[in-house]
């Protein structure tokens, strides 16, 4: 195996899958860049797994086309395109040992015993596999079945390894260290990785970059910051950690900068997202950016209400506060060793920062 940066350079166009009058896909134009760790990112069913079994060569396209380092794979069948799968099922041989499992890929090559040999123990280092390798598949646990799994892809040196829920089966203690160890076999091994996951959390600790699906469309790509902080629409910012969506109208640009917003009978200044937006909108904000505060304290976006429900976390205690208006919004609180400082049922004042504040039209 290679350890210099080899990724390949991924490109969807105008991609879609159809079964029958149902569309899996539509039209889909994506690129992932060479050595870059991808996630698709979305709901059960939103067309992720059909996505990468294309790329594999499972499924063939209805439409589009997909380009691995400027050739397109069209007729190119599964098993020619450099391109591997890891599953979230481990699928090893059974009857095959760590070691002839890893190598099993390899037997198709015309390579030496001595360099496969030099391959297969080289891979189970980097997985972290190497005292195992004459060990049979059900004498393992799922964690390192799963390593191995990931060996026997890796061995092959693709451009680029699709994993499908890799992580899925394991307990959550596990798959946290195992996310770690995948992002730092992606980084020495420098191959591409798309990486199809639901669970949000895991997608912004592994990618370089995510891409955001619903019903077979793109709805938001960027790295996990950007996404998680400038969401593009109300679906990715409820899709992506808790958000504060509440429903507002949008008043025109403020002298100052920024948009008026009208939540109720209050009126705000909200500084990102769609800040020319006149009219009924939905006003965001993720709830480690609401401040609580004081009764007493008031000023500009600043609201008041009352603690309907707290919940500790740990690190954190999740604050549900009910609004003069109405609304209900949830603010997140780090918990630093001292108490709670408003227990249930306290009136207090709620601050929604205006450079936090995200107007958004799109659903
Ligand atoms: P999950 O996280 O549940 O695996 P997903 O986002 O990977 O979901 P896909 O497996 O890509 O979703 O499926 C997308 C949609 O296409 C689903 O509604 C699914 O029922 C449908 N679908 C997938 N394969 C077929 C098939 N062979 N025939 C008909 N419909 C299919």
């Amino acid at each position: 195996m290679q350890t210099d940066e080899h990724g390949g350079h991924l490109q969807l166009s105008g991609l879609a899958k159809e079964y029958g009058d149902f569309t899996a896909v539509r039209d889909v134009d994506l690129e992932v860049a060479p050595g870059e760790f991808f996630s698709l990112l979305g709901p059960s069913g939103c067309g992720k797994t059909t996505m990468l079994r294309m790329v594999a060569g499972f499924e063939r396209p209805t439409r589009g086309k997909i380009y691995l380092d400027g050739e397109d794979l069209s007729e190119t069948p599964p098993h020619r395109r450099t391109v591997n799968t890891v599953f979230q099922s481990y699928a090893l041989f059974p009857h095959l040992t760590v070691g002839d499992n890893v190598a099993f890929g390899l037997r198709f090559r015309d390579i030496s015993r001595a360099e496969e040999g030099a391959k297969v123990r080289a891979t189970l280092e980097l997985v972290q596999m190497e005292g195992m390798a004459d060990r049979k598949p059900a004498r393992l646990s799922g964690g390192q079945q799963q390593r191995v799994a990931l060996a026997r892809a890796l061995v092959l040196d693709p451009a680029i390894l699709l994993l499908d829920e890799p992580l899925g089966a394991l307990d959550a203690q596990l798959k946290k260290l195992l996310q770690v160890e995948l992002k730092r076999i992606q980084e020495r091994v420098g191959i591409t990785f798309v990486y199809v996951t639901h669970d949000q959390e895991e997608a912004m600790a592994l990618s370089d970059r995510m891409c955001v699906m619903h019903e077979g469309t793109i709805r938001q790509v960027g790295p996990p910051r950007q996404v998680y902080e400038e969401p593009a629409s109300t679906f990715v910012a409820d899709f992506l950690g808790v958000s504060n969506v509440i429903a507002a109208k949008a008043l025109g640009r403020h002298a100052n900068g920024g948009c008026r917003v009208a939540i109720g009978d209050r009126e705000l200044v909200a500084e990102a997202g769609d800040i020319d937006a006149t009219g009924e909108v939905k006003v965001m904000l993720r709830p480690e950016h609401l401040r609580v505060g004081e009764p007493e304290e008031s000023g500009l976006n600043r609201l008041h209400g009352i603690i309907e429900r707290l919940v500790y976390l740990g690190p954190t205690t999740q604050m549900f506060i009910q609004l003069d208006g109405g609304q209900t919004v949830q603010a997140l609180i780090s918990n630093r060793g001292d108490a709670i400082e408003y227990p249930r049922g306290s009136r207090v004042s709620v601050g929604l920062p205006s450079s936090a504040l995200r107007v958004l039209t799109t659903g």
